[in-house]
């Protein structure tokens, strides 16, 4: 019961936002007006009926009074609702946006993970993952100055994305490692998307604040799920194992967990 009273309010809410402030004022007023009019034209039938002439009457009070009153009521609930949404946007965009990159935040990265491998062992199509973690950064941050540190996250987190295909999902995961989720996506052509983000992160200049500029590189683990495998739904932790592989291997590179 609680659920459908839930939707109910739902649809409701949604069909105000539709219709905007201005419109859903009068169609709040005029549902009151219409209300009104009917209720007392029952009312004055059932239990007080002193002809026409005095129903008429009635029934221009009972549209005159909610005629001024709905629109200053409903005004300000309306008024309340659309703040509301916004403030909702708001904070839906916090949980979902890391505030320094302005890349996917951890949270929405593992909500996608979740859908995305239902989605993908359902469709019976590839999906692949990379996490990405930038080279010596600790020695960014120590030369430089920890500000001059979220500059190269930034401008990182801004080449990841524009290599990336819209539907891919990239996302800071913590510090300075980045996890790139690639959906309809086959370990080879991962492969190819990893050496595309690797290649322009260390071909990209960054400018700093002193007037300075630095390269920075990245390595990065790449692992697939391949439906129906089930021992590949854990594309985190053997993307990571492929991160270290490519940490020991020498950094600036991808490689894949044995
Ligand atoms: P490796 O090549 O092995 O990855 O070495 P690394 O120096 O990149 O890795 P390490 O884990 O030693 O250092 C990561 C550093 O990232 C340490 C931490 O201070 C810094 N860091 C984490 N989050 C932020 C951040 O939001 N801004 C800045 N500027 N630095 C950060
Ligand atoms: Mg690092
Ligand atoms: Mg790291």
């Amino acid at each position: 019961m609680p659920a459908i009273n839930t939707q109910r309010a739902e649809s409701w809410r949604n069909a105000i936002l539709e219709m905007g402030h201005y419109r859903a004022v009068l169609a709040i007023t005029l549902f009151s007006i219409l209300m009104s009019v009917i209720l007392n034209g029952v009312i004055m039938k059932l239990f007080w009926w002193e002809g026409i002439d005095v129903l008429l009457k009635a029934s221009l009070v009972a549209a005159i009074v909610p005629g001024v009153v709905a629109p200053l009521a409903s005004n300000f609930v309306v008024k309340l609702l659309f703040e509301l949404e916004e403030l909702q946007a708001e904070l839906l965009e916090m949980v979902n946006r890391d505030s320094l990159t302005k890349v996917h935040s951890r949270r929405y990265l593992l909500d996608c993970l979740e859908i995305e491998s239902a989605r993908t062992l359902r469709a019976n199509e590839p999906m692949s993952l990379l996490i990405l973690d930038v080279d010596y950064f600790k020695s960014i941050n120590d030369r430089f100055g920890h500000g001059n540190g979220d500059l190269v996250l930034q401008e990182i987190a801004q080449v990841c994305e524009s290599t990336l295909r819209p539907y891919d999902v990239i996302a800071r995961f913590g510090g300075e490692e980045f996890v790139a989720l690639l959906p309809n996506t086959s370990l080879p052509e991962a492969c190819n998307v990893a050496e595309r983000i690797r290649e322009n992160v260390a071909a990209t200049t960054i400018e700093l604040t002193s007037g300075e500029s630095v390269h920075s590189t990245i390595s990065i683990g790449i692992s697939c799920l391949v439906p129906p495998d089930p021992k590949c739904i854990d594309l985190l932790s053997r993307a990571d194992k492929g991160l270290y592989k490519a940490k020991n291997n020498g950094r600036n590179q991808w490689a894949i967990a044995d």
